[in-house]
């Protein structure tokens, strides 16, 4: 062991941690990064589209989105909250950004969508469940360490930050939308998806959500924002990319020049 400390490498790393004072759930929160990555590379999450038999019992997809998404609203509120930085803005004015997006993701967007009827893993929520309760409790010490530091709240990095949060919020709400209006209420047939920036990507949603958590980590300036950041990347681009060969197989009109994710790139 003392050997290893006094390996250079290992100094570096151990010194890195120490200085960004990293806990062990944001930690772990990195760590889950690569993991996540590499195993939806080998395995499409099996729900919508990619829904399959033999993952257990099965939950209808609004409640599924609903139970999932709620502890992500509630554990930030309820930490931030009870904290004695409530009343601080470094601490209230980013939470009512993500409040925004968890109040439309938690509520609007099931009560909106028009499912054909597939349901989701309960094993997969209760993954995300897990997921949402550990990025809760990472990004709420972040802001209640903002609100202890006093850190100066109206900055470069929170406009930039906060306007790149607004436009990747604008970009999924948007795809969501022409994605639900290629059905009628009741109908369960996929179509092709067009207009806005499907012209260019096949999954401009999850683009939009990764630009938004971007956002986030730069107006937050914390290590917490940039693990959600990096985890949604790791979680949505293996996803465009099984969506993206989905499409190719069923629909034989599927536009060539659409890529995954990233407009001209990817
Ligand atoms: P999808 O677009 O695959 O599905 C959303 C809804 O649209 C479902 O009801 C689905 O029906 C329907 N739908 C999808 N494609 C078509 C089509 N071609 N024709 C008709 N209906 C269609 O998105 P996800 O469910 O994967 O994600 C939903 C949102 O949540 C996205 O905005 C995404 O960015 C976000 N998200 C964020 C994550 C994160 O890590 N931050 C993780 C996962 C999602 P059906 O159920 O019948 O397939």
């Amino acid at each position: 062991m003392q050997f290893l400390k006094e390996h250079s490498h290992w100094r570096i790393l151990s010194d890195f941690w120490q200085d960004a004072d990293m806990s062990i759930p944001l930690l772990i929160q990195f760590i889950l990064c690569p993991v996540v990555l590499i195993s939806l590379v080998w395995v499409t999450a099996p729900y919508g589209r990619h829904h399959e038999k033999g993952w257990g019992p099965n939950l209808p997809s609004r409640a599924a989105w609903i139970l999932m998404e709620l502890p992500a609203l509630l554990v930030i509120t309820t930490l931030v909250v009870l904290s004695p930085v409530r009343q601080m803005p470094q601490a209230w004015v980013p939470l009512l950004f993500w409040l925004f997006h968890y109040g439309y993701r938690t509520f609007i967007f099931p009560a909106l969508m028009r499912p054909s009827g597939k349901t989701f893993p309960a094993l997969l929520v209760l993954f995300a469940i897990a997921f949402n309760v550990l990025n809760g409790y990472n990004n709420a010490e972040a802001l209640i360490s903002a609100g202890k530091e006093e850190t100066r709240l109206l900055s470069l990095h929170f406009f930039a930050g906060g306007a790149i949060f607004l436009a990747g919020f604008a970009i999924h709400f948007r795809a969501d939308r022409s994605i639900r209006l290629l059905r009628r209420p009741g109908e369960k047939a996929y179509r092709i998806p067009q207009g806005g920036l499907f012209r260019w990507v096949g999954s401009p949603n999850y683009l939009g959500e990764i630009i938004q958590w971007i956002g986030w980590a730069i107006m937050t300036w914390s290590l917490a924002g940039a693990a959600f950041a990096l985890f949604t990347f790791c979680n949505l681009a293996p996803r465009a990319v099984s969506n993206h060969r989905w499409y190719r197989e069923r629909f034989p009109d599927y536009p060539a020049d659409r890529r995954i994710l990233v407009p001209g790139i990817f």
